[in-house]
C-alpha cells in the first residue's frame, strides 16, 4: 500500500481506546455464563451493524463478522475473541462491578471482546488501506466443555471463506500493560477430566477381612496413577496428572461401599494424550479388581493442546516488536492451563498470544479466575491495535 498501515492503526487505537474501555466496562458489568451470552451477542451484533459489517450467527450466541478490505480475495485472516464469564461472585469495589450475582468476567473475556470490537472499528475505518478479508469470530463458551470453538468449527466457521491463519489474544496477569508475549509450537495443554467410582462390600471397620477396603484401594490407586506419567512418558514431554478429589466414608467405624475420585490430566502431545488415557483406565481397572473391588472410570475428553504455528508466531512477534518496540515483546512461558482456541490451532496456522494487563503501581496483580481479578484497562489500546494490525497484514 502507499503508506505503512501500522502508524495509522496506532493513531486510531489511541483515539478510540477510551470508547472501548467504556464498552469493556459495560460488558464487565453484565457478564453471562458459557453458552448463555445472549445479551453480549446482541451487543456485538449491534456494534457490527453500526460499522456496516455483515455477520452471521453460529452456535446460537456466536457472531461471525466478515470485513472486507481492498482486494478481498487476497487472503482471509481470522481474529477470535471469547465472550463468556465465570460462575464467580465479584469482590472488587469498582463502578463497573458485575451486576449479576455469582457471575463475573474473571478471565478477561470482556477485554478480549472489546479489543476485537476495537480492531473491527479500526479496520473498517481503514478498509481502503489494507487488502484481504478479516473474519471476526466472537465466540461463546470458552470456559466450559465441549468449548465454543469446537461448536463453531462444526458449524463451519473455518469455511466460506476459509481463513489461512487465525489469531487470538488472552489477557496475562504476569505481564505488564503495554507488553505482548508470543511463543511458537506448544503453548498450553490439553485438559481431560477423570471420574472414578469404586464400589465394593463395605462393612465394620473392625472386620476388614469381610470387606473390600475402598479407602485403602483408592489410596493405592492415587499413588499408582502418578507412576503413569513418571514411568511411561518421556521426561521431555510436558504432562501432568492431578487427582483433586477423594470422597468416601463419613465416620470412624465403617468401611464405605463407595469411594469417588476426580482429577485432571494434561498433556501437550495428542498421541501421548490418548495413550495415557488407555494406561490410566487399564491400570485403574487392574489394580482395583485385583484388590477385590469394582470400578467405573470415565475420562471426559476436553480441549487439545494449543499449537502455535512457528512461522506465523515468529512473524507476529516481529511485527509486534515493530509496532510496540522490541522492549515490549516477550516470549510466553509454557503453561499447563487449557484454552479452547486449541481446536482452531490444529486446523489452521494459529497464533495465540498474550496481552499484558498487569500494573503493580495501580495494584492490579491478581490472577485470573479469582473474585478480585481485574485488568489495567490501558491494555485495551494495545490489544485492539495489535489485532487490527494482524488482521490487516497477517503479520507480514
Ligand atoms: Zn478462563
Ligand atoms: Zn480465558
Amino acid at each position: 500500500m502507499n503508506e505503512p498501515i501500522a502508524p495509522q492503526i496506532k493513531a486510531l487505537a489511541k483515539q478510540y481506546a477510551p470508547a472501548f474501555i467504556v464498552i469493556r466496562r459495560h460488558l464487565h458489568a453484565h457478564p453471562e455464563l458459557s453458552y448463555q451470552e445472549y445479551n453480549t451477542s446482541t451487543f456485538v451484533q449491534q456494534q457490527l451493524s453500526d460499522l456496516n459489517i455483515p455477520f452471521e450467527l453460529k452456535a446460537t450466541t456466536g457472531v461471525i463478522g466478515l470485513l472486507e478490505g481492498k482486494n478481498p480475495g487476497k487472503r482471509v485472516v481470522a481474529l477470535r475473541a471469547d465472550m463468556d464469564a465465570l460462575p464467580i461472585m465479584e469482590e472488587n469495589d469498582v463502578p463497573y462491578k458485575s451486576t449479576v450475582p455469582g457471575v463475573m468476567h474473571a478471565c478477561g473475556h470482556d477485554v478480549h471482546t472489546s479489543c476485537l470490537l476495537g480492531a473491527a472499528k479500526i479496520l473498517s475505518e481503514l478498509r481502503e488501506h489494507w487488502e484481504g478479508t478479516v473474519k471476526l469470530i466472537f465466540q461463546p463458551g470458552e470456559e466450559k466443555n465441549p468449548g465454543g470453538a469446537s461448536l463453531l468449527i462444526k458449524e463451519g466457521v473455518l469455511e466460506n471463506p476459509a481463513p489461512q491463519s487465525i489469531y487470538g489474544l488472552h489477557v496475562h496477569t504476569t505481564l505488564d500493560t503495554g507488553k505482548l508475549s508470543f511463543r511458537g509450537g506448544m503453548v498450553m495443554a490439553s485438559a481431560d477430566e477423570i471420574y472414578i467410582t469404586l464400589k465394593g462390600p463395605g462393612g465394620h471397620a473392625a472386620a476388614p477381612q469381610f470387606t473390600a477396603d475402598l479407602v485403602l484401594i483408592a489410596s493405592h490407586l492415587v499413588v499408582s496413577l502418578q507412576q503413569i506419567i513418571s514411568r511411561n512418558n518421556s521426561p521431555f514431554n510436558p504432562s501432568v496428572l492431578s487427582i483433586t478429589s477423594f470422597q468416601g466414608g463419613n465416620t470412624t467405624n465403617v468401611i464405605p461401599s463407595e469411594v469417588k475420585l476426580m482429577g485432571t490430566f494434561r498433556a501437550m502431545n495428542e498421541e501421548w494424550r490418548f495413550k495415557a488415557h488407555d494406561l490410566i483406565k487399564k491400570l485403574s481397572r487392574e489394580l482395583v479388581e485385583s484388590m477385590g473391588a469394582n470400578i467405573d472410570i470415565r475420562i471426559d475428553v476436553g480441549y487439545p493442546f494449543v499449537l502455535n504455528n512457528e512461522a506465523l508466531s515468529a512473524a507476529a512477534k516481529k511485527a509486534a516488536a515493530q509496532y510496540l518496540g522490541k522492549e515490549n515483546v516477550e516470549e510466553t512461558e509454557l503453561r499447563m492451563g487449557a484454552e479452547d482456541f486449541a481446536f482452531y490451532s490444529h486446523r489452521v496456522p494459529a497464533c495465540f498470544f498474550r496481552l499484558g494487563t498487569r500494573n503493580e503501581a495501580k495494584g492490579i496483580t491478581i490472577g485470573g479466575h479469582t473474585p478480585t481479578f481485574d485488568v489495567d484497562e490501558d491494555a485495551i489500546e494495545t490489544g485492539m491495535g495489535i489485532m487490527a494490525l494482524f488482521g490487516a497484514t497477517n503479520g507480514e
